[in-house]
Parts: structure tokens; sequence; C-alpha cells
């Protein structure tokens, strides 16, 4: 497989990031659109890979989403609160309009994706990349497939328990304060506060309490998938709060299943520029486009 091009689409509540990289996933062009309404934003993105063309494209999409092949609806957005997107189908809108072979995944996955085979998880049979941003996802990889079968996980929405001196009510309009998502996505700092998470100092105790919340996380992580590695992503937690996440990580297990070495165990990404999920879509653009000429 030589001269190829594949495309990346990472597509988020905000933005969508679009991205052109030759066989070596070496980056040709890449590529914003603002987020608005579905037609909007999707003609942008199809113009996009109609002036620079591939072969095949690698989608990781904000959630929740079907990517379940055998569904009717696969390749749509499900219930979301985003005006205008609940049952966009969004593989079928680049799939009509490009006609190369599409690989149709979560955010959260694709980065998982691209840090297996290009960051942090490089040399790691397993792993579990946990985003806290705007909200909380993760994607788990188990000898190079997804951990899923009747649907995506939704590890921000596990049940959590909240910390004695933790009196907020929560931000998941699903599960409020019961819920990782509902107690330590970005917005909670804001709903705690009344600030912006940036013009906070990362000294201030907020980020602790968020840090309680992720370790608590992990540690779930830990005893239920048991990966060789949990990567941290998005940009709540930074190199700054990954030492309280491993203290309350190991905490929580307080001795029960063996510590692994917490430096090596919880770490940042690892793939520069915050492109895990943009080298993880090339990657996924690029095996489905081999499955496809089988
Ligand atoms: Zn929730």
């Amino acid at each position: 497989m030589t001269n190829k091009r594949f495309g990346s689409v990472e597509a988020g509540g905000t933005k969508f990031i679009l991205a052109v990289a030759d066989e070596n996933f070496d980056i040709i062009t890449e590529s914003r659109v603002k987020t608005t309404s579905p037609t909007e934003t999707l003609a942008e993105c199809v113009k996009f890979f109609e002036d620079n063309p591939v072969d095949a494209l690698g989608i990781g999409s904000f959630g929740p989403i079907d990517i379940i092949k055998s569904s009717p609806t696969y390749g749509s957005i499900l219930a979301t609160p985003k005006p205008g997107w609940e049952g966009v189908n969004m593989l079928h809108t680049f799939a009509d309009a490009l006609h190369v072979p599409i690989y149709f995944t979560t955010d959260v996955n694709s980065s998982a994706y691209g840090e297996f085979i290009a960051g942090n998880g490089q040399g790691s049979s397993s792993l579990v990349y946990i985003t806290v941003g705007t909200g909380i996802g993760a994607g788990a990889i188990q000898d190079g497939q997804f951990i899923g079968g009747a649907s995506h996980l939704e590890m921000g929405h596990l049940p959590a328990f909240k910390r004695a001196d933790d009196d907020y009510t929560g931000f998941c309009p699903f599960h409020h304060d019961h819920c990782y998502e509902g107690l330590a996505a970005g917005p909670t700092i804001e709903g705690r506060t009344g600030k912006k998470g940036e013009t906070i100092p990362r000294t201030d105790p907020v980020f602790d309490l968020i840090s309680y919340y992720v370790g608590q996380l992990c540690f779930s992580t830990l005893v239920s998938l048991s990966p060789q590695k949990i990567i941290i992503g998005g940009s709540v937690i930074t190199e700054t709060e990954l030492p309280a996440v491993r203290k309350y990580t190991s905490q929580f297990n307080n001795g029960y299943v063996a510590e692994p070495d917490w430096d090596k165990f919880i770490v940042a990404t690892g793939v520069e520029n915050n492109g895990s999920a943009t080298v993880g879509n090339f990657a996924l653009a690029k095996q489905v486009l081999e499955e496809s000429n089988k």
C-alpha cells in the first residue's frame, strides 16, 4: 500500500478538526470547522475532503453515537443535547459524498487508539484512555481491539461517591452528583467556584477535589478492566494534578490489588499537540482500507 492518503475527522461539540496524512501518518494539511448546524458543519467538512482527497477516513465523534455495524442507525448521533444533531448520520454523510471506506467510532476510542500505536500506550497490550474535559469519557483497548459490544463505554457515568466535604449538587443532567462526569468534568469547576476553570490557579483546592474523583475513577478502572496503563487526556487533569490522582487511586485501593508502579501506570498522553485522536483516526482509516481490499 503506497502513496495512500488517510483522513481524520475529530468531531467535537465546539469544533471539527480535519486532517489529511500520508501513509506514514505525517500530516499534509489540516483545518478546523466550527460546530454549528449539522448541515452547515458537515457540508464544510465534506468540501475539505473533496479539495483534499483521501483513500480512507477515520471519524472519532462526540457521543453518544451508534457504532454497531448491524444496527439500522449505525453511524448516527444518538440522544444529544446539541440542537439539531440528534439522529444525524455522520457516517452516511461522508460515505455518500466521498465514496471511501470509513471507520466510525467515538472520539475517546480514536484517542485511545492513537496512544496505543503512537503515544504512551506503545508496548502495552491493554490500556484505558480517560478524558476529563467538558465531559468525562473513556476508551479501552485489549490486544488491539476496542472493548464494547452492545455500544461504546460510558465510564464517565459510573456511580461515584462524594467526598464528605463536597456539597456540590452535580452537573450531569441524568445522574446529577452521582457520577464522575457530574462531579469532576470541566464545568463542575465553574459550578463550584463561579469562575472559569482556566482562570483558577492549579493550587486551588478545587483541583485536589477533581483529582480525588479522577483517582476514584482510576481505581474503578483498575479493579474492573485491569489494564496495563491508564492514560489521562483532556484539559482538566495536567501533569500538575497527576501526582494527586495517583495518590488517591492508591488510597482507594488501600493495599487490595498489587500496587502497580503508579508513575508508569497512570500517565499523561504521549502524542504531541493533543494529536492522539487524529493519529488514531489515520490508523483506523488505514485498517478499514486494508479490510476493504481483502
Ligand atoms: Zn452521569
